[in-house]
């Protein structure tokens, strides 16, 4: 089973100009005909995670606009296969903890933070109803911990320290690092993890092969890692996949961070 916990799903309308053609760089073949269709949406997306014996999949939306909740018809449609996540920039709209609770309701899975690009660093107090809501409700908050390429991303609001404090004010709120602090904090985010138990980091964004290296103890916190591939800006996911499951870990460990914590983490049918 394979779990990916972060991919990006939308329209080729809803798509931010940067997030194709990073898409169109770095992207394989298959892929790109997805993408050139109508964008990661519909069955066509369906159909790839399927052929890249993807199970399930968080599904983060790819644009810039205040209120981003579109993941929840592609989830709905989905049939269990996606998780969607939700996005708001409270600055800019004044209901976002309302219609995140109500968005809740409707399916989300969780919330996504993304303080390089909205320049909303992830200990703004405008963010904590947000994390009110989703600490009472129990899902996860995926905050983007790492370098970033698009133009314009300042990434000090990356910062893991930044993600410490949240962790902090929120002790029963459980955050996802992601790209687990590519670049800069690698050791930060690892340590984070192994400091607060609350505290999850997801590799999507990073070579496999590289991970042990980044992460020379990842065993020590083996129960709180995901797996993840940032599609469609990354190599096929069954690629990765594969070049994890070549890594030298104990094979429990490897399924652990493929698919059975992600399953453990949002409560998934494993049967
Ligand atoms: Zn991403």
């Amino acid at each position: 089973m394979i779990v990916d916990c972060h991919l990006h799903v939308g329209t080729r309308e809803q798509w931010i100009p940067e997030g194709l053609a990073l898409a169109a760089d770095v992207a394989d073949p298959e892929t790109l005909e997805v993408l050139e269709r109508n964008g990661s949406a519909g069955p066509s997306m369906l159909d790839y995670l399927r052929a890249q014996e993807v199970d399930v999949a968080v599904a983060i939306p790819c644009g810039r606009e205040s209120v981003q909740e579109y993941t929840l018809d592609e989830a709905e449609r989905s049939g269990g296969r996606l998780l969607p996540f939700v996005q708001y920039d409270p600055r800019a709209e004044p209901t976002a903890c309302r219609r995140f609770a109500d968005a809740i309701d409707r399916g989300a899975r969780g919330l996504k933070v993304h303080p390089c690009s909205t320049q909303l660093p992830a200990n703004d107090r405008s963010l904590y109803p947000l994390y009110a809501v989703a600490e009472e409700r129990r899902i996860p908050v995926t905050i983007h911990v790492g370098s970033s390429v698009f133009p314009g991303a300042k990434l000090r609001y990356c910062d893991p320290l930044l993600v410490d404090e949240v962790a902090c004010d929120f002790p029963d709120l459980t955050l996802i690092c992601a790209h687990a602090g590519r670049g800069f904090w690698t050791d930060q985010v690892f340590n984070l993890t192994r400091m607060r138990p609350t505290v999850w980091m997801e590799l999507s964004g990073l070579p496999a092969k590289r991970v042990p290296q980044y992460f020379p103890e990842l065993d020590r916190v083996a129960d709180r890692v995901l797996f993840g591939s940032d599609w469609p800006s990354s190599p096929p996911i069954s690629r990765l996949a594969k070049e994890f499951r070549a890594l030298p870990y104990p094979s429990s460990m490897i399924e652990d961070i493929l698919w059975r914590n992600a399953a453990r983490l949002f409560s998934l049918p494993t049967a």
